[in-house]
């Protein structure tokens, strides 16, 4: 008749159901799925050992027994259904499955993390995982701490010792998902390595208390930046442990609210850097202002702070040059001083312009009798409207087309990115740099105040 309700129960569809025209909900849909996988013929299908498909029958019936909702159920058991399949292929016998081996299963699947609480407590259960056993990770790591030279050994062994702690703690509480040993050996390891590190770079440091924050900070920098923001925290809650314990007096890292990673942004095609030139090009008098602040960000790989610091007694019209004071002179091509004559032009007819220090004006009747900079988002509304992309990739795209052309040396010269940062990073990331400028630019007043 209608295809708004559900053929088996009559439940109502939503949104998204009626879009796809669906003939059976969600939910329908998953308690047929979660029946089929327990059939005799389902699990001959997809296992070829009896006790792998006895378990994830067990398995399925131990979330239904939970009561958990047939959806969950659905998602978790097809998750398990792949580990146990690997299972099939990796272990031979119930026995031979460990915590390790089920954490580094489920690590290979994406979106898994849910399926671990209920996939332990249900194996834990059923006596084929003990929490409590070594399966060669503790005596792996405790060889490990031995190799360890005096001044750091002491630290990393009240560290696992803690942790162990913590891990028995919260198997003897039940907890939803106690620590793996897995992550205990993940955070000695980046340790062990970090010291490994020090040993090879920095040997005038031969234990935790002559650790200073640039150490930290070249070895983080020595990561991948997605991998570095969770090594930051790991080594920040190790210092804490040290200073606690009295092994150091000062932790030599910041603790600065952890910020989201913004995405790795790639730099443009060279079609594309191909397409951003020409319509700077062709816009340099219809639509000069937008050219202009595309053409800094794309050309000069100035990032919009100081596209929107830029005052008009910092414009040289004679030299062609924008005078920074945190970094090297731009130069300006020809085509840019044509923009700027064409945007000096319209920016003349903008009210109370006689009163405005900043080169780069908003117009909004808000901003008329105020003198201040435009905001980051003038900038970015301005130039995606004009090429499609923002400000970021444009200017990593300038460092990248460099970097790669020229050699990070330029970048150096040219932009006033620190060397180690420049040659350090073919893949430039623009937080990079304004964090490795950021720092230079605190040493050398640090430095200057002393
Ligand atoms: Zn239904």
């Amino acid at each position: 008749m209608n295809n708004l309700n559900c053929r088996s129960c009559e439940r109502k569809f939503n949104k998204s159901e009626v879009n796809k025209k669906a003939t059976f909900c969600h939910y329908c849909f998953s308690k047929a799925r979660v029946e089929r996988i327990q059939a005799e013929v389902f699990l001959k299908e997809n296992f070829k050992k009896k006790w792998c498909a006895d378990l994830f029958k067990g398995y399925v019936q131990y979330l239904e027994q939970l009561q958990i909702g047939v959806d969950t159920i659905r998602k978790h058991s097809s998750k398990v259904l792949k580990v146990l399949q690997m299972d099939e292929s990796d272990v031979l016998r119930p026995s031979d499955i460990t915590e390790t081996w089920v954490v580094t299963a489920l690590e290979k699947l994406p979106n898994s993390k849910g399926v671990k609480p209920s996939l332990f407590r249900f194996l834990v259960r059923k006596g084929l995982l003990n929490l409590d056993q070594d399966d060669g990770v503790i005596t792996g790591i405790s060889k490990q701490l031995e190799q360890v030279p005096k001044g750091f050994k002491r630290l990393l062994e009240i560290y696992f010792n803690e942790r162990m702690e913590l891990r028995k703690r919260q198997v003897n509480f039940n907890a939803r998902n106690p620590l793996s040993l897995v992550t205990v050996k993940t955070d000695l390891d980046i340790f062990i390595r970090l010291v490994k590190w020090f040993q090879n770079n920095s040997k005038h440091i031969e234990s935790w208390d002559t650790v200073q924050q640039e150490d930290i900070h070249e070895f983080l920098l020595t990561l991948t930046p997605k991998h570095r923001e969770i090594v930051r925290k790991d080594l920040l809650v190790l210092f804490k442990l040290a200073n606690r314990k009295r092994i150091i007096t000062h932790i030599p890292i910041l603790d600065v609210k952890s910020r989201e990673l913004p995405p790795t942004i790639e730099p443009l095609s060279f079609e594309d850097q191909v397409r951003v030139a020409k319509t700077i090009k062709h816009n340099l008098y219809e639509k000069p202002l937008d050219s202009i602040l595309t053409s800094l960000c794309f050309y000069h790989g100035l990032s919009s702070s100081h596209i929107r610091n830029i005052k008009t007694v910092d414009l040289n019209l004679e030299q062609k040059t924008i005078f920074f004071s945190e970094r090297p002179t731009v130069y300006l091509s020809d085509d840019e001083m044509i923009m700027i004559n064409e945007y000096a032009k319209a920016r003349a007819n903008i009210r109370n312009v006689e009163n405005k220090s900043y080169l780069i004006l908003s117009s909004s009747a808000s901003e008329v009798y105020q003198d201040r900079p435009i905001n980051n988002r003038f900038i970015a509304t301005k130039v995606k409207e004009l090429t499609g992309f923002t400000p970021k990739s444009l200017r990593i795209t300038c460092f990248n087309t460099i970097a790669s052309h020229f050699g990070p040396q330029l970048l150096v010269e040219g932009f006033g990115v620190s060397l180690t940062q420049a040659s350090r990073y073919g893949k430039l990331e623009d937080y990079l740099i304004d964090e490795q400028i950021q720092t230079q630019r605190e040493y050398v007043s640090n430095y200057s105040d002393g």
